[in-house]
């Protein structure tokens, strides 16, 4: 076996101790792969645990799926690392697992697409979520596909994230930012508000990719209402206030829509809403 191959294996094996030690990844979940060159694909076995895998349990197949060598069988998903390949000529590994807080947002129908964080903005741009398709078939791999031309960074409706780089320890990195993203997300919903960066912040951080060198697939799509996440630009939420750099969304949405909009939520504490309904009723006798 060629010495790229055998590094290739061992580096597989680390990054499912470390999705198992992180917790993006229960039982026998996630999995990864690696284009071994024009032919062959490597890829974690189906059936075991990523954190205690050992380099002779992967598996090769050709890039139909097809088996060409292992003991065991390859990765159930396979059919959605082949159709990353397929549409990403540049992506040499992908990186599947179940991040519970990524995978929180993904059951909830909440993509990540706010510019919240500058170095998520400049690396991943936004994370999107695929639709629902049953894990292992080609329904999955097809709602991946929809994404990925613009995406290094999906979330799976229902199911968990995916990230691809140009190199397997990348796409594993990028899995790490997906969920710390996603939990530092929550917290600041908790909070009760988020602060988004400004549409002229968002289009000083995309300078930075050229800049810095980094490899976008896709440049952040222009506002406006036929932003799309099904092109080829990454749709991601930057209110335009020019001369701000930080952005009350609060403060924008009571300046457009007047200080409640149609669907505008409040929250009553049950003392608040009994207070409220007996003065209504005080009122009507
Ligand atoms: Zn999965």
């Amino acid at each position: 076996m060629m010495q790229i191959e055998q590094q290739l294996r061992t580096d597989i094996v680390e990054i499912g101790r470390r999705l198992h030690a992180r917790g993006f990844v229960a039982s026998n979940d996630g999995n990864i792969s690696v284009r071994l060159d024009g032919d062959r694909l490597l890829t974690t076995p189906t059936g075991v645990s990523k954190g205690f895998m050992t380099p002779d349990m992967m598996v090769t197949t050709d890039f139909n799926g097809r088996k060409l060598t292992g003991d065991r069988e390859p990765s159930s998903e396979v059919l959605m690392h082949l159709a990353v390949y397929e549409h990403r000529p540049e992506i040499t590994a992908v990186v599947h697992a179940h991040p519970p807080t990524a995978t929180g947002f993904a059951v909830a129908g909440i993509p990540l697409d706010r510019a919240v964080l500058a170095e998520v903005v400049t690396t991943l741009g936004s994370i999107p979520i695929a639709d629902y398709g049953t894990p292992s078939t080609s329904e999955l791999a097809d709602a991946v596909r929809r994404h990925i031309r613009a995406h290094d960074g999906v979330l799976l409706a229902n199911h968990g994230a995916l990230t691809v780089a140009h190199e397997l320890f990348a796409a594993y990195y990028r899995m790490e930012t997906v969920e710390h993203f996603a939990r530092i997300s929550l917290v600041a919903r908790q909070l009760g508000r988020e602060r988004l960066l400004s549409r002229e912040e968002v289009n000083r951080l995309q300078d930075l990719r050229g800049r810095y060198g980094i490899a976008a697939p896709a440049p952040i799509c222009p506002p406006g209402p036929e932003e799309s996440e099904d092109g080829l630009c990454q749709a991601l939420e930057a209110p335009s206030q020019s001369g701000t750099r930080l952005v009350d969304v609060r403060s924008i949405a009571s300046a457009d829509e007047g200080l409640l909009g149609p669907d505008a939520e409040i929250r009553l504490t049950y003392r608040e809403l009994t207070a409220l309904i007996a003065d209504a009723v005080r009122q009507l006798r």
